[in-house]
This record gives structure tokens, C-alpha cells and sequence, in this order.
């Protein structure tokens, strides 16, 4: 992971996934055959739009860009260890309630994610609000939405391993296939 300007520390690997897996297919690219999704979760870079760059089949990564002009950094107590610990997942089809097709169903799928699970891959993005300006910073077509991070909303201990709190906020992944540029680019929840 690529050192935090803020945090002078390295970047969160939240999640990984392995691109071999049949259900990830689209995702796989001449550059990539794993997906990691990160970002330093303990400062007020993950606020503004932050684009990189992967290499080496998704095991290298470096920054292009940061828009993050705030300087704020988590209290010691309350920050997420680095690097987080080590645990499994566990990545299951989507059922019809988290598949958004209308207004009603959106709500649903809003209250499940964060209560049921913390990650969506591919599939429909839930969004607060529709982004605009998804360029890739190299190519300059669109980038596609590919996935989504919140926090543990529950008392589930959806992950064993580390209290998951993100802060009010989800976190969306974009990629651009032909320039292995992933953005990240927050709403709030
Ligand atoms: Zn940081
Ligand atoms: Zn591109």
C-alpha cells in the first residue's frame, strides 16, 4: 500500500479480491488479476475524489492524484490499526432486495447494506446522489462504477476481526479497464 500523505502511515487495504473467481470476470483486465480496494480510512484524504494507478496485476499501486486539501487526522483511539487485520470474506450473489429496480427497493437495499453487508461489487450502484465527472484521468472516457464500502451499521460484527466505522460516509470504487485507474469518491450515508 502506498504511504498516507496525512497519516505518514501506509493505506487501509480494506478489501481483495482475487479476479479468477468466475463472478468477477468483468473486472479482469490485461493489468489486473486481483482487485484490492483501499484507502487511508484515519484522515480526511478519503473526503475528495482520489484517483491510482495499478500495476504488476493489482499488487502495485501509486498515486495520481489526492483532491483532499483538508487536514484532519483521526484521534489515536479511535483510529482503524494499520494494516487492518487479516480475515476472510465471504462474496455471495446478490438476492432481489439489494438490487435496486425501484424507489421502494432502493430504501431496502440501503438499510441492508451496512446492516447485512459491507461490500458491493459490480452489480447496481446504490448512490445518495448520482456523481458526475467520472473521467479517467489518463484516457478521459468513463470510468465504470465497480464497487461499494460502508460501514457496519449493526451490532452484527459483520467483521470479527476490527470495529468496521467509517464515519458517516460510503465509499465508491471506480475503474478504468484500459488504464488500470481506480478512483475513489465518497457520499454521504
Ligand atoms: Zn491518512
Ligand atoms: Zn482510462
Amino acid at each position: 500500500m502506498p504511504l498516507c500523505k496525512l497519516c505518514g502511515e501506509h493505506m487501509h487495504q480494506i478489501f481483495y479480491f482475487d479476479l479468477n473467481d468466475d463472478r468477477l470476470a468483468d473486472l479482469k483486465a490485461k493489468e489486473l488479476t486481483a482487485l484490492p480496494l483501499f484507502s487511508c480510512l484515519n484522515c480526511s484524504m478519503v473526503w475528495e475524489p482520489q484517483y491510482f494507478k495499478l500495476s504488476d496485476g493489482g499488487k502495485s499501486i501509486q498515486i495520481i492524484n489526492q483532491e483532499n486539501t483538508d487536514i484532519w487526522i483521526q484521534d489515536e483511539a479511535d483510529k482503524l490499526p494499520v494494516p487492518l487485520p487479516k480475515t476472510n470474506i465471504k462474496l455471495i450473489e446478490m438476492k432481489d432486495e439489494d438490487i435496486p429496480t425501484n424507489e421502494e427497493n432502493y430504501d431496502l437495499a440501503f438499510d441492508l447494506f451496512g446492516s447485512e453487508y459491507l461490500c458491493r461489487v459490480l452489480g447496481a450502484p446504490l448512490y445518495e446522489e448520482v456523481p458526475e465527472d467520472l473521467e479517467c484521468p489518463i484516457c478521459k472516457k468513463e470510468m465504470k462504477y465497480i464497487a461499494t464500502i460502508t460501514q457496519d451499521l449493526g451490532e452484527l460484527e459483520l467483521i470479527s476481526v476490527v470495529d468496521f466505522q467509517l464515519g458517516e460516509m460510503n465509499i465508491y470504487y471506480y475503474l478504468c479497464k484500459d488504464c488500470s485507474v481506480i478512483k475513489t469518491q465518497i457520499q454521504g450515508t
